[in-house]
C-alpha cells in the first residue's frame, strides 16, 4: 500500500460513521477520488480544518487495491476558501463550482485545467467579491474544457455570423441559431451576453472581470452554460435554486 502525496482541492464531504468524513476531492495528478478521514468529525481530529468547501491542500493517502476509496492519512492546508461562506453570494457559487466540477468528472479522471479553473475562479472571488462575470467564466470554460461547446460567433445551421442581433439556444444544446433557424421552442441569448461569453473565452479572467462586463449579460451566458452542463450531467444542479440573479445593473 503505497503512500501518495498530491495537491487537492476539496469538492465535498459527507460524515460517515462514528466520526469518520467521506471525501471527494480532485487530486492534481490522479483525479476526482473519495476517500475516509478517520476521525475527521472528532474533536481534536489532525485534519483539522482542512476538509472544508474547496480548501486547497497537500494530501497523503492510501490506495487500497480492489477498493474504490482512499485512505487518507493527513492532510496540509495550503489555502482555505472558508472565509468567503459569510457571504450568501460567494457561498453559492463556490458550492456551484463543486458540484459542478464533481458531477462532470469520472471517477479518477486526470483534468488538471479543470483544477487550475477551480483555484481562479476561487481566488477571483476572494479578490473581486462573487461577480456574475468569474461564473459566467467557469461555466463557460467548464463546458469547452468538457469538450461541449460550440461556437459564440454563428449559426449552427446556416454559418451566418451573429452580429448585432441575438442568438437561439435549445436548452442543454452547445449550437447556437439565428433568427431565420430558430425552432419556436429556443430560448433567445441577447448580443449583450453573447459579448460576455466571447471576452470571457478569448481572455484571461483578469481581463475580463477589468472589463466591468454587464452583471445581466453574465447571469445570461452562465445560464446558457450551466444548462448545458446539466444536460450532461443528466440533473438539475442542486446549488443552482440558491443563486440570485436579475440584479440591476
Ligand atoms: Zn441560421
Amino acid at each position: 500500500m503505497p503512500l501518495k502525496e498530491s495537491e487537492a482541492i476539496v469538492l465535498r464531504t459527507f460524515p460517515l460513521g462514528e466520526g469518520d468524513r467521506l471525501v471527494s476531492f480532485l487530486d492534481r495528478q490522479f483525479g476526482r477520488l473519495r476517500g475516509v478521514a478517520r476521525g475527521a468529525r472528532l474533536p481534536k481530529s489532525r485534519f483539522g480544518s482542512t476538509l472544508e468547501l474547496l480548501s486547497y491542500i497537500r494530501i497523503w493517502y492510501f490506495e487500497r487495491e480492489s477498493r474504490e476509496l482512499v485512505r487518507i492519512n493527513q492532510c496540509e492546508l495550503l489555502e482555505s476558501f472558508l472565509d468567503l461562506q459569510s457571504d450568501y453570494q460567494a457561498g453559492v457559487y463556490l458550492a456551484m463550482m463543486s458540484e459542478v466540477t464533481e458531477a462532470i468528472l469520472g471517477e479518477r479522471e486526470v483534468a488538471d485545467p479543470q483544477f487550475r479553473l477551480l483555484l481562479l475562479a476561487a481566488r477571483a472571488i476572494r479578490k473581486y467579491g462573487p461577480s456574475p462575470a468569474i461564473l459566467a467564466y467557469f461555466s463557460l470554460w467548464t463546458v469547452r474544457l468538457g469538450g461541449w461547446l460550440g461556437t459564440l460567433d454563428q449559426c449552427a445551421q446556416c454559418g451566418k455570423a451573429f452580429e448585432k442581433e441575438a442568438a437561439y439556444a435549445s436548452p442543454g444544446s452547445s449550437g447556437l441559431s439565428c433568427a431565420d433557424c430558430k425552432e419556436v421552442w429556443m430560448k433567445p441569448i441577447s448580443q449583450v451576453a453573447l459579448s460576455v461569453g466571447r471576452a470571457a473565452l478569448s481572455g484571461t479572467l483578469e481581463r475580463l472581470l477589468k472589463e466591468k462586463p454587464s452583471l445581466s449579460g453574465s447571469d445570461e451566458i452562465s445560464s446558457f452554460a450551466l444548462d448545458i452542463l446539466e444536460h450532461h450531467m443528466e440533473r438539475k444542479l442542486v446549488s443552482r435554486q440558491m443563486l440570485v440573479t436579475g440584479k440591476s445593473e
